[in-house]
């Protein structure tokens, strides 16, 4: 089987989470297997090695796969996070999510001027978050190289909203 057939059959649906009518894609399942997220973390490090400068992680699954990433990348890794979370002077964007709204934040110093920052999440939606998160990684002067995912849902349209950056999913639904 291919990666995507192994991630697709671990994956869970949960129904109703967090609110009703709304089908929740649990990937916890997969963190549990060393061998699977091994094959995952390499999947995205062979694409990316040598492209970026550092790792944006999206709280909170972003942060598990985005710091795996940046180690085996031999980069730096940078949290981004909900609001007032993070101690130090930031930068926020606001946006409307598929159930809610949220603010996201970065810390100003976290990245420098012209670095390539490669932005590692579990799941595109409706890209909202990931758009957010562009526009603070672009707030701090540098680049989104590439954006890495392990499920999109296609349906829901995100990758519109991230034009023109590079976006890479382990599996698409
Ligand atoms: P978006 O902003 O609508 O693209 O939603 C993406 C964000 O919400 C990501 O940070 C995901 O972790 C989270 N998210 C949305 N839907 C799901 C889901 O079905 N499973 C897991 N995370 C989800």
């Amino acid at each position: 089987p291919t990666l995507a057939q192994d991630v697709l059959a671990a994956m869970r649906d949960i129904p109703d989470f967090p609110i009703n009518g709304v089908v929740f894609k649990d990937f916890t399942p997969l963190l549990l297997d060393h061998a699977l997220r091994s094959r995952i973390v390499a999947d995205t490090v062979a694409r990316q090695r040598g492209t970026v400068d550092v790792v944006a992680g999206i709280e909170a699954r972003g942060f598990i796969l985005g710091s795996m990433i940046a180690h085996e990348l031999g980069v730096g890794f940078v949290p981004v996070r909900k609001e007032g979370k993070l101690p130090s002077a930031v930068h926020s964007v606001s946006y409307a999510l598929e159930y809610g709204t949220a603010t996201l934040e970065i810390h100003q110093d976290a990245v420098s001027n012209g670095e390539r920052v490669l932005v590692v999440d579990d799941v595109l939606a409706t890209g909202g978050t990931l758009e957010a998160t562009c526009q603070l990684v672009e707030s701090c002067g540098a680049t989104v190289a590439a954006i890495e995912l392990v499920l999109e849902i296609e349906a829901l349209g995100g990758r519109s909203r991230l034009a023109g950056h590079q976006v890479n999913t382990v599996v698409t639904v």
